[in-house]
């Protein structure tokens, strides 16, 4: 279970996120909506600890991410400490980030062999396990510049995967995408929340939120503006501006 509670966080004078309360229950998928610049790429790296907050916490199956307690105060943590609780926080970005110099199976297995000290061998199985799963199982020797945007893409979900997290983060993962690759990462992530998987997804596919959320979150002006099943903040908005957000991207 994820738990984000009163999360500050200011870029010098700019306050990005004013407040920010949310919990993602263990197999809960959460789609967060809201306009260009209202803080949801800074929110997904609050939780691993990317960015630091300047108020609140965020605490991973009741764990305090990136702070440890001392009597009343709070500790920054250890780089070393925050790597391994990065173990348990997957995250897929816009742009795929995948080494270049490694193949999709190099790339899936790398995180559990220098992360994790896993022995090579067993980690390549798992690696050709996760490729299998993502549909790219014959596309295991090949290097990014040879793979599609959507394949590439596929990759990272499987790579992020790897480690076995305990939550995945997903930030607009299909928007860098030529339109019709779109289609073939999110159904990837619909099996991945069919299968139990602890998801909070920055997107603007409204179709897919309402396929797949559990809760959808919109955000406006650092603030969650309002929260709930799909069908409540989709199709009876109760701000208006939700509403209006909605009118632009439906
Ligand atoms: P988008 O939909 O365009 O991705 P977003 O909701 O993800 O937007 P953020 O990227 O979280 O928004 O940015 C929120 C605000 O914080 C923006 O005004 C942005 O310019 C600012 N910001 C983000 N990162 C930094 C940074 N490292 N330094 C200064 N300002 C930043
Ligand atoms: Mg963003």
């Amino acid at each position: 279970m994820v738990e984000l509670r009163g999360i500050h966080k200011s870029f010098g004078p700019l306050e990005v996120l004013r407040g920010i309360d949310l919990r993602v229950r263990a197999g809960e998928v959460v789609v967060v909506l809201g306009p260009s610049g209202s803080g949801k790429s800074t929110l997904l790296r609050c939780v691993n600890h990317l960015e630091k907050v300047n108020r609140g916490s965020v605490r991973i199956d009741g764990e305090l991410i990136g702070y440890r307690r001392t009597g009343n105060r709070l500790r920054e943590l250890k780089e070393r400490e925050i790597l391994r609780q990065r173990t348990h926080i997957g995250f897929v970005f816009q742009n795929f980030n995948l080494f270049p110099h490694l193949t999709a199976l190099e790339n899936v297995a790398e995180a559990p062999v220098a992360a994790q000290g896993r022995p090579r061998r067993e980690v390549r199985e798992l690696a050709a396990e996760l490729l299998d799963r993502v549909g790219l199982a014959d596309r295991a020797d090949a290097y990014p510049r040879r793979l599609s945007g959507g394949q590439q893409q596929r990759v990272a979900i499987a790579r992020a995967l790897a480690l076995r997290p305990k939550v995945l983060l997903f930030d607009e993962p299909t928007s860098a995408l030529d339109p019709e690759l779109v289609g073939e990462v999110l159904e990837v992530m619909k099996d991945l929340a069919r299968a139990g998987t602890t998801m909070v997804v920055v997107t603007h596919e409204i179709g897919f939120a309402r396929e797949v959320a559990d809760t959808v979150v919109f955000m406006d002006g650092g603030v969650i503006v309002e929260q709930g099943p799909p069908d409540e903040v989709l199709d009876r908005p109760k701000h208006e501006r939700t509403r209006s957000f909605l009118a632009k991207v439906l």
